[in-house]
């Protein structure tokens, strides 16, 4: 029932979802749908998918599953033409757009009443596009979100499950309004603040060059996400604007707070303004990642030469790093250079003490 995989846009997100499905499904069947013929070319040559076309109709009556990985928008409109086109009668539809009442709602206008419909977001991605960015890593560990709703079989969610398992993707159901207002406030407003910081401090940058110059870290840190792919993000908040509206309007409040208190030299309560922040970061979720209960982080002080670096990741020679981040440009707070992440406290543990024995460079554990 769920052999012939129709997958509409090979751009990032539909090619990794490809090399997921190949990964535990090598027998089935993808075809692939994309408007371009560059990733349709390189989706073809890297056997991601076994045909495509550049007519999105041309696949949909051979389709088990169909799973639309275009923008917004565009999702919108192939939920419209797909309630005018020939659908199996087991044909399950989902799609992978980053905001989910739109659409789910757009599929319970168009499509027909036997329709099995589920939204999917894969929260995983990068400002990289195309085919050619493909990765079947991206999702692993990542939240799989399904939406289900009025036209969601009881079948819908198992059977995405089974075609999905490669991605080894953390699973999981929530309401697409739910949804939307969850992403408003970790992901969709955060993407405003992080461009209007870069915004500001170009402009600043102006009349004091310096800016340039000095932005290290902490900066680096809150505005990476300013690299995003504009469009995609223009058609998030066109489809989230309530939600969104209202952390901005939330957010200005808590800014306007802060401000008072600083106009006000009032020392305690800007302390306790960043402890708060302090501890509510340490309790969130944010510290586990890639499937790990928590961030194992050493931090190693050493002076910026590569020799340096590659002499460390021999003494730890046999011990698994989750991962390797070097701070190459200016450092601004107390954590070193080399920030070192591993699995566990045992691995973090040795790897303190080997550095600690061996060097005489300042090790933090984090
Ligand atoms: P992408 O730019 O890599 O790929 C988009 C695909 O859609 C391309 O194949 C492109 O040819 C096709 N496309 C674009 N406009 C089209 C149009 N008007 N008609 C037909 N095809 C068109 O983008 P992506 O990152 O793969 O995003 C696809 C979907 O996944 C979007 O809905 C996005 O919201 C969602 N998503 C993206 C991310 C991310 O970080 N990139 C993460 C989760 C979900």
């Amino acid at each position: 029932m769920t052999k012939t995989i129709y997958i509409a846009g090979l751009g990032l997100i539909g090619a990794s979802l490809a090399l997921g499905i190949r990964r535990d499904h090598p027998d089935y069947r993808i075809l692939g749908y994309n408007r371009g013929e560059a990733s349709r070319t390189i989706a073809l040559e890297s056997n991601m998918v076994d045909e495509a076309t550049d007519d999105f109709a041309a696949f949909v009556p051979q389709a088990d599953v169909i799973i639309l990985a275009v923008p917004i928008k565009q999702t919108i409109a192939f939920l419209k033409e797909l309630g005018q086109l020939p659908l199996k009668d087991t044909a399950l539809i989902t799609d992978a757009g980053s905001t989910k009442a739109e659409i789910v709602a757009a599929a319970e206008r168009y499509l027909p009443e036997t329709a099995n419909f589920i939204g999917s977001h894969p929260m995983a991605g990068s400002h990289k596009t195309g085919a050619i960015a493909a990765d079947v890593l991206l999702f692993e560990n990542a939240y799989f979100i399904f939406t289900p709703s009025r036209l969601t079989k009881k079948d819908a969610v198992p059977r995405l499950m089974d075609l999905l398992s490669g991605l080894k993707a953390r699973f999981i159901e929530i309401d697409a309004q739910e949804h939307d207002r969850v992403t408003s406030q970790i992901s969709h407003f955060p993407h405003i603040l992080a461009s209007s910081l870069m915004n500001q401090a170009g402009q600043y940058a102006g009349d004091h060059p310096f800016t340039n110059n000095f932005a290290a870290g902490g900066f680096r840190d809150m505005t990476r996400i300013a690299e995003s792919e504009p469009g995609m993000w223009t058609s998030v908040l066109m489809t989230n604007q309530e939600a969104i509206l209202e952390r901005i309007t939330e957010f200005q409040a808590r800014l306007s707070q802060v401000a008072d208190q600083i106009a006000a030299g009032d020392e305690d309560a800007i302390w306790a303004f960043f402890d708060q922040g302090s501890r509510t970061r340490k309790e969130m979720e944010i510290h586990k990642r890639a499937g790990v209960d928590s961030f194992y982080d050493i931090f190693i002080n050493v002076p910026d030469e590569e020799d340096v670096i590659l002499m460390i990741l021999e003494l730890l020679r046999g011990t698994s790093v989750v991962n390797i981040r070097i701070n190459e440009e200016n450092r601004e707070d107390i954590n070193g250079i080399l920030q070192i992440t591993f699995k566990n406290k045992e691995d973090l543990e040795r790897a303190a003490r080997v550095v600690r024995e061996n060097t005489d460079y300042q090790v933090f554990i984090g």
